[in-house]
């Protein structure tokens, strides 16, 4: 049987659950998950200027941290949209943490000039978002499939027209006017992650497949404080950035501060620089973790703010309240994906994207935290009111199936993609990793691992979450974006890309 619907939304993250919402009273959608992605696994919060605080503000923070390579036109939506996009959140049940007098608390996180993250259930504000997403979207009646979509169909004009689902048993068609893919980053393609195993890129895969381009894909940004448990692979547990903003500090073996003098925001500079100071101190010392330092702030607070966090620290023998934690750098987001215009538009008609899978240029080469569950809410309003307003008829004639394709080593891709592509690259590892990637099939593992390498190999200058130690600096010569397209091969082709001119 052919399951139809106006539109398929692939993803049932913050950035799916906020596309289906807005959808829900003008077009029939079909919501498709393969499981939880990172939403619910969100911790500190998300960013919005309300009250005394100054978009403007948040803008200037986000373009800092982004290392001036965002698009100020899409960050300047996400900012201004924001704060009305978490009210309605609130209204339609989401529970944020409140101050004694009622108003909504707010903290501070790294690359933010003032106190602006609202957070719930202390640092479990993920779960809440999610839950009050999932059930405002079950009250609509929006039909959902649990499921991995594994094809896109296109039609003989160019057009998405729908998807193949896998559902376990079998593989089922479902036509539609038009398709987004809400899929998240791609954590899974990296030996460790703090993302969940269904965020595997595949998203990203498949766009590209279609005849999509890809952006900015060099920017992966690795979280500097994750909980180091010894495993050498998976999703592991984070230590939000919002314990450095309550008071934590970074010491090496010896103690010494990692951050100081570094910085003028010191432990809360971006995470960019975090990241690469903690890896530049393992490096130097030759460990594999160094130590996060809370035990000044007080255990009442530790308790209440930060629960999750305190329940990973327990599981593997440490009290936070009085031991100093493990971490060690790990793969955290995605600033770049499929470059989309400002309401989600990819360069295949009909196929859209949003949230982490897609490129808006909000991030630039660096996220400023807390600003991605605010990216999923703001953008997914907008590609549903871009549906509501225009959705054209689908052509009928299927002429292609685009398929996702199985990866047959993933784990030789993920140690080749994260030897080469991590906090600290140079150009012959990069040159190396292409090769190496090159006999390990066309699934999406391997699909996304060469766009990143390609990418990554092509910049030859450091900015924001992409260092090479063979280009250390900016390079004015480098100040475009980079878009990845498969050629007739199936090869990843990169060119320099004009990101203003897609909006
Ligand atoms: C531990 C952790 C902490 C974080 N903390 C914060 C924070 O405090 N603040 C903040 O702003 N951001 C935070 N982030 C980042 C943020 O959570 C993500 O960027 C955001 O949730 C992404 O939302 P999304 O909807 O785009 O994708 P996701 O939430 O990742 O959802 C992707 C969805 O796509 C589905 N999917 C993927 N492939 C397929 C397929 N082939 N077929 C069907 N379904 C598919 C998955 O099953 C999933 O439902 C954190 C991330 C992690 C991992």
């Amino acid at each position: 049987m052919t399951l139809s619907a106006d539109v398929v939304v692939i993803g049932s993250g913050v950035a799916g659950l906020s596309t289906a919402l807005g959808l829900a009273a003008t077009r029939s959608v079909l919501l498709v998950s393969a499981g939880d992605g990172s939403t619910p696994w969100s911790q500190g919060g998300v960013a919005a200027a309300f009250g005394d605080d100054d978009p403007d503000e948040h803008l200037h923070d986000t373009e800092i941290a982004g290392a001036g390579f965002c698009d100020p036109r899409t960050v300047r939506m996400l900012v201004e949209e924001g704060p009305q996009r978490v009210a309605e959140l609130i209204a339609q049940g989401a529970r944020f943490d409140r101050d004694a007098d009622g108003s909504l608390s707010r903290t501070l996180e790294g690359g933010h000039s003032r106190p602006r993250v609202v957070h719930a259930g202390g640092d479990a504000t993920g779960a809440e978002i999610h839950r009050a997403l999932r059930s405002a979207v079950q009250r609509t009646g929006v039909r959902t499939v649990e499921g991995r979509v594994t094809g896109l169909i296109k039609s003989d004009d160019g057009h998405v027209v729908g998807v193949l689902v896998d559902d376990g048993e079998g593989v089922e068609q479902v036509d539609a006017r038009a398709v987004v893919l809400a899929t998240g980053g791609i954590g899974n393609a990296y030996l460790t992650s703090t993302n969940p195993p269904a965020v595997s890129g595949d998203g990203l895969a498949l766009a590209l497949r279609a005849g999509a381009s890809l952006v900015d894909m060099e920017f992966v940004q690795f979280h500097p404080t994750v909980l180091f448990t010894g495993a050498s692979g998976g999703q592991l547990p984070l230590v939000t950035e919002a314990v450095r903003g309550e008071g934590a500090v970074l010491r090496d073996n010896d103690g010494r501060r990692i951050m100081a003098g570094l910085h003028p925001r010191a432990d809360l500079a971006p995470r960019d620089i975090v990241a690469r100071a903690v890896e530049a101190t393992m490096r130097r010392d030759g460990t594999d973790h160094v130590w996060l330092d809370a035990t000044a702030i007080r255990p009442d607070v530790l308790r209440r703010r930060f629960p999750t966090v305190l329940e990973s620290c327990a599981r593997i023998g440490v009290d936070m309240l009085t031991d100093q934690i493990p971490i060690a750098p790990a793969e955290h987001f995605l600033c770049g994906g499929i470059r989309t215009d400002r309401d989600g538009a990819t360069d295949v008609p009909g196929l859209y994207a949003v949230g982490e899978a897609a490129a808006t240029g909000v991030h630039g080469a660096n996220r400023l935290a807390s600003n991605s569950l605010l990216e999923g809410l703001v953008f997914g309003r907008r590609v549903a009111t871009a549906l509501t307003l225009e959705l054209r008829r689908a052509t009928t004639g299927r002429s292609q199936t685009v398929l996702l394709g199985r990866d047959h080593e993933p784990e030789r891709i993920r140690e080749v993609l994260t030897r080469s592509a991590g906090i600290r690259r140079d150009g012959l590892q990069l040159e190396t990793a292409a090769e190496e990637l090159e006999p390990l099939g066309s699934g999406p593992l391997a699909t996304v691992a060469r766009a990143v390498v390609a990418a990554a190999s092509t910049r030859r200058d450091s900015r924001g979450c992409h260092w090479r130690s063979d280009h250390p600096h900016p390079d004015e010569q480098w100040s475009g974006h980079l878009a990845v397209r498969l050629d007739h091969d199936g090869r990843p082709a990169v060119q320099q890309h004009d990101l203003a001119a897609a909006h």
